[in-house]
């Protein structure tokens, strides 16, 4: 089981930092794997058929959602022969086993950057060639993935690369499940996948405490979308719409994609469901000291207020920036050691101090983004251990960075609402039909 999920299951004991960490990282690896195939794809379909003229096989594999029009098929008298890479196998080995000579394998892995990656390919992985009669490579094709096929055709004295990237079948699929014990295990019972159930997860961890606040009873339905190719369920996409019944209060999830490119979840009413800040700075062990109006400081044992938290860490664990900003201060600061000041939007500034050092590039003037590396937990300055100390101002004023209401992130812009509305009534309306449709089967 996956570590994270198995911590969803274990709720009680799950610290929730991990979990919000983690969305950033699962989200933002979602979208870039999902947005930039469907869009490269027209570029290099494309190309391909204007340099892959007689390659028919390959225009034929294209998925249903193929827009390309049919070729028409010639007589086919070349003969692929297929081979499949063999632990330990690099393109030398394949070469000499099949008789290739060392000239035409020195031609072949010099023709560029595409061939010269072939030295990644694993034991598994489906080669197809073509010789000629005088024993000379023609065409080498490799299966790269599900979806990526690179071809190299020998013509005019060179290799010529070309890559054909399918295109899935989206599907869209419909779960719901009502929580007996834990998200994890009611999840797996309406066969919803783990990856699924960490993007449920993760699309509500600032609006749902999912290690204090799950309760039995409680419900949530969702649309997905799932990845075809020939008929065959290859894997899963995004979440397009959820709703998540916690302790009685209803709250909803829309995916939207904005005039630029960039997805993220709002609710119906286009506020953001992520925080603009991420709770914790450090992946701290302990709090070693609490913000406070008043305290005995350690060394200068006079009583002091403790305008931040400490977070005891070991040297050397990364801090890292707690939203998007811009560093106004990156320097020694008297006590505080080396210390980083980053201005967020207009009236949030956030401060970490005693690093051991500042990573590369960070001075005054840079812009960072949240979860950037700004420097390392260290001791410098006035500091009995290694720790972080964190502050929190808003329009100037020290806040408790553990109490402080966090703000939302960036809401639907105003020039996006009617967009918005149109898009998210939709899928909430599809959301909906389908919750009642299942409710319906199961209670005629
Ligand atoms: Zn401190």
């Amino acid at each position: 089981m996956n570590k994270r999920l198995d911590s969803l299951h274990r709720a009680k004991h799950f610290p929730r930092r991990h979990l919000t960490l983690a969305v950033a990282v699962v989200l933002s690896l979602a979208f870039a794997s999902l947005w930039s195939p469907s869009q490269q794809l027209s570029a290099k379909r494309q190309n391909l058929s204007l340099t892959l003229k007689p390659s028919l096989e390959l225009t034929k594999q294209t998925g249903e959602t193929d827009d390309t029009p049919a070729l028409p098929q010639p007589a086919n008298t070349e003969h692929w022969e297929e081979i499949t890479v063999r632990k330990g196998d690099s393109l030398s080995s394949i070469f000499s086993r099949n008789q290739l000579s060392a000239s035409e394998l020195y031609k072949f892995a010099n023709s560029g950057k595409q061939a010269a990656d072939l030295k990644y390919i694993k034991p598994g992985d489906q080669i197809e060639l073509i010789r000629s009669s005088d024993n000379k490579l023609v065409k080498f094709k490799y299966h790269k993935s599900t979806l990526v096929t690179q071809l190299w055709q020998y013509q005019d004295k060179q290799f010529k690369f070309s890559e054909l990237v399918r295109k899935p079948e989206i599907k869209i699929t419909f779960r719901e499940s009502t929580i007996k014990q834990s998200l994890y295990l009611s999840s797996q019972k309406a066969a919803i996948s783990d990856n699924i159930t960490m993007q449920l997860a993760d699309i509500f961890a600032w609006e749902i405490d999912f290690i204090q606040d799950i309760r039995a009873g409680d419900q949530f339905s969702l649309t997905y979308e799932e990845k075809y190719l020939d008929g065959e369920k290859i894997g899963e996409g995004r979440i397009l719409a959820a709703r998540f019944v916690n302790r009685g209060e209803e709250h909803f999830a829309v995916l939207y994609t904005d005039n630029k490119g960039r997805s993220n979840y709002y609710n119906p009413e286009g506020k953001s469901l992520k925080k603009a800040f991420t709770r914790y700075p450090v992946d701290f062990t302990r709090i070693s000291s609490r913000f406070t109006r008043a305290r005995k400081h350690p060394i200068l044992h006079k009583i002091r207020a403790h305008n931040g938290v400490d977070y005891a860490a070991s040297y050397g664990t990364p801090i890292k920036a707690t939203s998007d900003g811009k560093i106004t201060f990156a320097g020694k600061k008297g006590g505080y050691g080396n210390t980083v000041v980053i201005q967020h939007r207009v009236k949030y500034t956030t401060l970490y101090a005693h690093m051991k050092h500042f990573s590369r590039g960070i001075r005054a003037g840079k812009k960072v983004k949240q979860g950037q590396i700004i420097g390392y937990v260290g001791s410098s300055g006035l500091a009995t251990g290694p720790h972080l100390h964190y502050e929190f101002r808003v329009h100037n004023v020290h806040r408790d960075p553990l109490k402080v209401k966090l703000p939302h992130a960036l809401p639907i812009t105003a020039s996006e609402k009617s967009n918005f509305k149109k898009q998210s009534s939709a899928v909430l309306a599809q959301l909906a039909k389908l919750q009642n449709a299942s409710t319906f089967a199961l209670n005629p």
